[in-house]
């Protein structure tokens, strides 16, 4: 396991900017990681999984560590269901395309978003209906403060709408995650978008609905290899029964889903597009053209850039809506 010093980060970022870590290492099982939390336990840390979630504005004078575990293996299995354990560092799409092509179902909805098993607890990453937390079983974590082996189970993971116990506490680093996977698959209607694309199928197959989604997302959002970007720039705003009421009286036509304890969801992409950001650019920054959430690069290397550009949409939906937007994606 090498520690290597002054990595540019430029390439480890799906935004693309430039950032130097002072050190960085990808230790690839729990032991080697265990091993360089001893050694550099007092300088600042910082995990990275595929940079997909994230981007720096400025050098980060400590430890980035990437977690490198590569392993899939099946855990246990019977008639109806099999036990996968995934490492950390396994590319979040190889996996789900393994799982479809083997007719293991559970994962197929999230295909083709961008990530690392690793990280896919930390915001509980979802799409068309379904999110990772559905089929978490458990996650196989390091404690960074202490260098403990701790896991958890789902309940303890704390699952949220984007939000789980490691994205609330910033405190453990996942080496693996267990997922529950069924061996039957019967397609269930749960987003509109999906259920046109399959509309001439009658009863699609688990790798009909894969194929749909990889159809729709490469429609939908922009490469980030062309275009740099981190997908939907900000959460949607979950709001109490009177800023629901208050928004509702400014702007009619709001999207309001009633997500039950009197909150409600409405929807970031529309509130932006309303303040007049769709497709906006100011410099090198702007909103996708087909996508108010997504903010794209098209072409600075500072990040500071890309954070003003957020502030400058925050403050506007602020003034006219009266409602915070708080980033999804991590500035570093
Ligand atoms: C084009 C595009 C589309 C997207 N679509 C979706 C979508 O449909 N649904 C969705 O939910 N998200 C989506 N995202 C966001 C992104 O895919 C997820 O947040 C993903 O989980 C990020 O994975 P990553 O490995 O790149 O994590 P990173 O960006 O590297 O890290 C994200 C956060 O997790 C932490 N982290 C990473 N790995 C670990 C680990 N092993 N242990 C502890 N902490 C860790 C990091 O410190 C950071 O805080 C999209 C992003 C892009 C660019």
């Amino acid at each position: 396991m090498k520690v290597l010093n002054n990595i540019q980060l430029q390439n480890y970022n799906s935004f693309n900017t430039k950032a130097i870590a002072m050190l960085f290492c990808e230790p690839e099982t729990q032991e080697e990681l265990s091993e360089l939390l001893k050694t550099y336990s007092k300088e600042k840390k910082l995990v990275l999984g595929g940079g997909n979630n994230l981007f720096f504005t400025k050098d980060f004078d400590g430890l980035v560590i990437k977690p490198g575990m590569q392993e899939i293996k099946i855990v246990s299995e019977d008639d109806s269901s099999v036990i996968i354990e995934a490492g950390a560092g396994v590319e979040w799409d190889m996996m789900v395309e393994d799982c479809v092509s083997k007719g293991y179902a559970g994962l197929e909805n999230l295909s083709l978003i961008p990530s690392s098993v690793g990280a896919s607890p930390i915001q509980n990453i979802g799409a068309y209906g379904s999110e990772a937390k559905d089929t978490i079983i458990l996650v196989k974590t390091v404690d960074l403060q202490t260098g403990e082996y701790i896991e958890f189970t789902n309940s303890e993971c704390e699952f949220g709408y984007r939000n789980s116990i490691f994205k609330r506490t910033n405190r453990y680093i996942i080496t693996s995650v267990v997922f529950k996977l069924s061996k039957s698959f019967t397609y269930k209607e749960k987003y509109i978008d999906l259920s046109r694309e399959l509309t001439d199928i009658e009863s699609p197959t688990i790798k009909q609905v894969r194929d749909a989604i990889v159809k729709i997302r490469t429609r939908k959002l922009p490469d980030t290899k062309t275009l740099p970007n981190a997908g939907s720039f900000f959460k949607n705003p979950i709001l109490t029964e009177d800023e629901k009421n208050s928004l509702q009286k400014t702007v009619l036509d709001a999207p309001i889903y009633n997500i039950g304890d009197n909150k409600f969801k409405t929807s970031a992409a529309f509130l932006i597009e309303k303040a007049g950001f769709k497709g906006k650019r100011t410099g090198m920054v702007g909103t996708y053209e087909h996508h108010a959430l997504v903010i794209v690069n098209y072409g600075t290397n500072n990040g500071k850039d890309i954070s003003d550009f957020a502030s400058e949409i925050q403050q506007e939906v602020l003034k006219q809506f009266d409602i915070k937007l708080e980033p999804e994606v991590w500035i570093y």
